[in-house]
């Protein structure tokens, strides 16, 4: 009998010992017995491009081009699900190891700047409270269009038909046009003459009027050095430190001379990012520099090789779930 207790007592003594050495550690990281830990150990970073408005378009064998519907479904599955949308700052931040982040935290990103993401990503991200980067094509941005009022008066003049008073009311409404963020469809009308089967960049207002909106964020995407001519592979890669720090400060200059807001962050042209191009954009003062390797970032990833889950058309929300996890 004594030597039966002896050995409980044992047992007990080992309990607690474990018991000792496993709670700290599970208080840790998690809130509450069983509970979803209460800060990330990493995070998702998405990239998007082009947003299409239907099936069957030109870019159906693009692995990077989706449609409006499918990305309206994942910004409602991020908000539904409790994602928290970061800034880059918060993202930084996270990746030097100096702030925690909610656990389910997410950084969504556009690559190239099209026009499709200021006429529908814009007012679907603001709908479901998401934030968003867009790397920019400096030498693509459009200048400022003319009036839509007088481009459809041209196309109305041309087809002999002279408008009537309600048109001119249409269009005079349609020219001050902007995202509406009520209604079911509402921000998902394209504006006269705009047809997303063209590839289209955005033009200077509509980048000021995303930085100035406090949800979008713009950065940089080489000014004139995105190009896959020539073989492009190597192009980029085979700039010269000069010429990369080159194009790094035309497109600062160009921002700064319109006052818009440029993150210093930069996404490799294509993903690439040799070496000697990690380099030259370190030598330009880029700090975080984002390419399209298939994982998640987290504490310690280095800044100049942040890896971006490129979000390909056709996800069910089982899938995309899962590319959240990084897979
Ligand atoms: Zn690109």
């Amino acid at each position: 009998v004594k030597r039966r207790t002896h050995r409980q007592k044992k047992f007990f003594a080992v309990l607690l010992l474990v018991a000792f050495f496993c709670l700290p550690l599970g208080l840790d990281t998690t809130s509450a017995v069983g509970a979803e830990p209460a800060f990330a150990s990493k995070v998702p970073v998405l990239c998007y491009h082009h947003l299409v408005d239907d099936v069957g378009h030109r870019w159906e064998h693009n692995n990077s081009v989706v449609t409006i519907a499918e990305f309206a479904t994942q910004m409602a599955y991020l908000e539904r699900e409790g994602y928290y949308p970061l800034t880059i700052d918060e993202f930084s931040g996270f990746l030097g190891g100096k702030k925690k982040l909610p656990a389910k935290s997410v950084l969504i990103t556009f690559d190239d700047g099209y026009a499709s993401n200021y006429w529908y990503a814009y007012p679907i991200l603001a709908r479901h409270k998401m934030k968003a980067v867009i790397f920019v094509l400096g030498s693509r941005i459009r200048p400022d269009a003319a009036p839509v009022v007088a481009s459809l008066a041209t196309e109305q003049d041309a087809n002999g038909s002279a408008a009537t008073e309600a048109q001119v009311a249409l269009v005079d409404e349609t020219a001050t046009l902007e995202p509406d963020f009520s209604g079911p469809f509402a921000g998902l009308l394209p504006p006269p003459g705009y047809d997303n089967l063209v590839l289209d960049f955005m033009t200077w207002g509509q980048l000021d009027e995303l930085a100035k909106s406090g949800l979008i964020t713009l950065a940089d995407h080489t000014w004139a050095a995105h190009s896959q001519r020539d073989g492009y592979l190597s192009a980029y890669e085979k700039m010269s430190k000069a010429g990369i720090v080159a194009d790094r400060q035309l497109l600062r200059d160009e921002f700064q001379r319109r006052h818009i807001p440029l993150a210093n962050a930069f996404a490799y042209p294509h993903g690439y990012h040799a070496k000697a191009a990690r380099e030259s954009v370190a030598a330009s003062g880029v700090r975080l520099a984002f390419t399209l390797k298939r994982a998640c970032a987290a504490p310690g990833t280095d800044p100049l090789r942040v890896p971006r889950l490129v979000v390909s058309p056709g996800l069910n929300e089982e899938s995309f779930a899962q590319l959240l996890q990084g897979f």
